[in-house]
């Protein structure tokens, strides 16, 4: 067995000061009944615990570490800017730099604005719909997360479903009242809602590739036709691109898809691993966000100067590499077709959900499409299988609702090792 003392310790103390002992519900493991691993530090496609064990990491964040941990360029451009000065709370150079960076990179967003999370980012950009139309209600779809702002918390997939929240204390009717919940890939459900509100819908907003249930696609013509929905009633399509922004490519899904959306909301991979965030979109709808009109959004911290100088650096290597994408969409390819080869060979009955880094393994045989097929996942099969690659050193998501992120740091050689782990676990069920 691995050795936990020193991850164990912590847990006790963090226990003692901080709820749950962790600053985010996923982090303390309770859906997969493990020792949650305290890190101490990481690099390339490794992260090394309080214990000085060392796992092959499938989380990266949750998403940020597109070019694996603490990679080198990004280090140094984050010193440079340490020795300026952390935070003035006036504009910098360097966040037109990265305005720039965004809106010529990813052409249906015109203007941006940066925020200090995704959250902040979605929660912003649905109050502006509101704003722009003048309507109140707002669609979401069943198993997608969009941050834990009061009136996205309804249905909101992955941290909500493992740690058994059917809906979030604390939020009051009033703030979810607006929000409508269709199911993710049935269009006609978003069809009876705007025929149910005709000209009251704001805004419907999206994973356009959902991660938070696990990764689930979008079928065929599924966008297309929300985006031919949108325009007809008049409601603005909001693309919450968090994950998948400058992930499935530099345009992200909307590019993948061919899909203009209105507004796009951004995280993760912008920050290089700083706490980033940002919203834009139309020129026309982006114009009413304070101080140019009526809707109001700022942040003492926004555009802050080191999480610009990281985020910057890491989108200009994207920009500049672009074989980073099929290198990385290559891996999950080989890692989605040796998970499918080792559960036929064992006769094990999953399903794998994936587009190019992104991958779910689903204990699952119907096949997942959606919020409630996921949710036939067997969970406790999850855990199982959880222990088996934590203790292979292996360190996946801790619960069976989200994604596993190949980053570019990772190499054939370490993805192979990893299928031999989900073999020998498949061998012995
Ligand atoms: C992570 C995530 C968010 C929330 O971002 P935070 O930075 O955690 O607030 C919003 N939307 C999606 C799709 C996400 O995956």
């Amino acid at each position: 067995m691995m050795k936990t003392e020193n991850s164990k310790k912590l847990k006790e103390r963090a226990e003692r000061v901080m709820p749950g002992g962790v600053n985010s519900p996923v982090r303390a493991f309770n859906a997969v009944n493990e020792i949650p691993r305290f890190i101490e530090k990481a690099k390339g496609a490794y992260i090394y615990d309080a214990d000085g064990n060392k796992y092959t990491d499938y989380v990266g964040s949750w998403g940020p570490l597109i070019l694996g941990h603490n990679d080198g360029r990004i280090v140094e451009a984050v010193k440079k800017q340490l020795e300026k000065g952390m935070s003035y709370g006036a504009s910098t150079e360097l966040e037109v730099e990265m305005a720039e960076l965004m809106t010529s990179l990813v052409p249906w967003c015109e203007t941006v604005r940066m925020v200090n999370s995704g959250t902040e980012a979605v929660m912003s950009a649905v109050r502006l719909a509101r704003g722009f139309t003048g309507r109140d209600k707002i669609i979401k779809f069943d198993g997608c997360y969009h941050g834990h702002s009061d009136m996205l918390l309804v249905k909101a997939g992955s941290g909500v479903i493992t740690q058994g929240i059917p809906s979030c204390l604390g939020v009051p009717k009033g703030c979810t009242a607006d929000t409508l919940t269709a199911r993710y890939n049935d269009i006609s459900s978003v069809q009876r809602l705007f025929d149910e509100f005709p000209g009251e819908i704001a805004c419907v907003v999206t994973e356009p590739v959902a991660g938070n249930m696990g990764v689930v696609l979008p079928k065929d013509g599924f966008l297309k036709q929300l985006r031919e929905l949108c325009t007809k009633h008049g409601a603005l399509l909001i693309f919450d691109e968090v994950i998948t922004g400058f992930r499935l490519g530099i345009g992200g899904a909307a590019e993948k898809f061919g899909i203009r959306p209105d507004l796009v909301t951004y995280g993760k991979i912008i920050g290089g691993g700083m706490p980033v965030g940002a919203y834009g979109g139309r020129k026309d709808i982006m114009s009413i966000v304070s101080p140019l009109g009526g809707v109001y959004q700022a942040g003492t911290l926004s555009g802050n100067p080191v999480a610009m100088a990281a985020g910057i650096t890491q989108l200009k290597i994207l920009r500049d590499e672009p074989q980073i994408y099929d290198k990385i969409n290559a891996l999950g390819e080989r890692l989605r077709a040796g998970i499918r080869s080792a559960a036929d060979k064992s006769g094990i009955n999953i399903k794998v959900n994936g587009i190019g880094s992104l991958t779910t393994v689903f204990f699952n045989d119907t096949g997942v499409s959606d919020y409630d097929t996921a949710l036939l996942s067997d969970t406790g099969a999850y855990s199982a299988y959880f222990s088996h690659m934590l203790e292979s050193g292996d360190y996946i998501a801790p619960s069976q609702f989200e994604a596993m992120f190949v980053s570019a740091a990772h190499s054939e050689r370490d993805i192979d090792d990893t299928l031999s782990h989900i073999e020998g676990f498949f061998a012995k069920l």
